[in-house]
């Protein structure tokens, strides 16, 4: 396979933004936004214009997923959801096993809405629970209670094909024991599939700037995180959810389409504000990028592209891409496929240390991120990655 087809080792992937939310999270450093109203036509006739306009440099492909992200998806009209999806159809075509993905707040889901988000063709939702403690809801600022979280996951399980949800620890305050009843009652409800992401304070947040002014108190040390992170895996694999990415977790056949096209690498349009993208033609592939602010990206469009930045993507960079993405997967990386991107081996010596170290696993032309490993990922690629 010329490296210019490289993408198909993952497949072909639209995510869509949509940056609204009723209210900013605190943790939050998504591009997301709060606006008391948005057009919705001018919003559809923007999205549709780019689609065009990636279709005209993407032609002959057909979709394998489509991602509905925010800020808040279920905000918007099921007749935009609609819409797009139909164009997605007409421009490309989607698979028939195509998964089609769409983000929602437990505070948006109401029944009617879900039903004609289906009717539009998603088929898969991943919900916001974030926690099932009210205080703790509470306190990472989110607007719907346990009840509200409970049913919304009942509706997404009645409605479509798959449902996901989310759940956020290493909270404030948050002990081992009271974590592993929480995850205990998240998995009595028999989930398909679980992102677990602990809390990252990031700097431009509410939570961010809490913490360097040392008011942010009872987060976990490192210790207590590491501990938080390998008793959700053992639980997790006790339920039957296999761990099938650093956050994620899933039965057989659940993982998320979608996310697996970025993390296996492969070809993904990004439209709407701050959206990124990766794309491969007979020039090579590049990364786009878009204006993060609603405005500026829908002028933008209107004038020509919504993009900010495009990047050429040398081949070896295309091979660590490969390498940073591929490796919190469990199923890992090819040898050969980074061989053929990069033009090298993996250093040999790197790889016996890493073994040694049980950090990573080589078996069958692939290399695999061990648990431990994946949790001290980014000093495992480095030292993968060194001469
Ligand atoms: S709902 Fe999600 S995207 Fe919106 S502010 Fe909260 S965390 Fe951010």
């Amino acid at each position: 396979m010329p490296a210019s087809l490289d993408w198909k080792n993952s497949g072909f992937g639209i995510y869509v933004h949509w940056p609204f939310c009723q209210s900013k999270c605190p943790y939050c450093d998504f591009n997301s936004h709060v606006r008391p109203e948005v057009n919705t036509i001018n919003w559809q006739e923007t999205y549709l214009s780019e689609l065009s306009r990636y279709h005209s440099e993407t032609p002959g492909r057909n979709v394998d997923s489509i991602f509905f992200g925010g800020g808040t998806p279920s905000l918007m009209k099921p007749s935009l959801v609609s819409n797009i999806i139909d164009k997605i159809s007409l421009l490309w075509g989607i698979k028939p096993e195509a998964e089609i993905t769409l983000e929602a707040n437990p505070s948006s889901v109401e029944a009617e809405k879900f039903m004609a988000f289906k009717n539009a063709g998603v088929n898969r939702v991943s919900i916001g629970v974030q926690s099932l403690i009210d205080k703790d809801l509470k306190q990472l600022g989110r607007l719907h209670s346990v009840k509200e979280a409970l049913k919304a996951i009942h509706i997404g399980r009645q409605t479509f094909e798959k449902t996901s949800f989310d759940l956020i620890y290493a909270r404030q305050q948050q002990s081992l024991k009271n974590w592993e009843a929480e995850l205990n009652l998240a998995l009595s409800f028999d989930p398909d599939h679980l992102s677990l992401y602990q809390l990252t304070i990031e700097p431009n947040t509410a939570f961010g700037r809490l913490h360097k002014n040392g008011k942010l108190m009872g987060l976990p040390n490192e210790q207590t995180s590491g501990e938080l992170y390998h008793t959700t895996n053992s639980i997790c694999s006790l339920n039957g959810l296999f761990h099938y990415e650093v956050s994620n977790y899933a039965k057989l056949g659940h993982e998320s389409i979608h996310n697996k096209i970025y993390w296996n690498y492969g070809d993904y349009v990004g439209i709407g504000p701050g959206a990124h993208g990766r794309l491969s033609n007979s020039n090579g592939r590049y990364a786009t990028q878009s204006h993060s602010n609603p405005d500026k990206w829908v002028k933008s469009v209107r004038k020509s592209t919504g993009e900010s930045a495009r990047t050429l993507i040398s081949k070896p960079d295309q091979a660590d891409e490969m390498v940073m993405m591929g490796l919190r997967l469990s199923s890992g990386i090819s040898k050969a496929r980074y061989q053929k991107l990069s033009g090298k081996k993996f250093n040999e010596k790197n790889l016996t240390n890493l073994i040694n170290d049980d950090l990573i696993l080589v078996e069958k032309g692939f290399i695999r991120a061990t648990e431990s490993g994946r949790a001290v990922l980014n000093s495992l690629i480095l030292s993968l990655l060194s001469d």
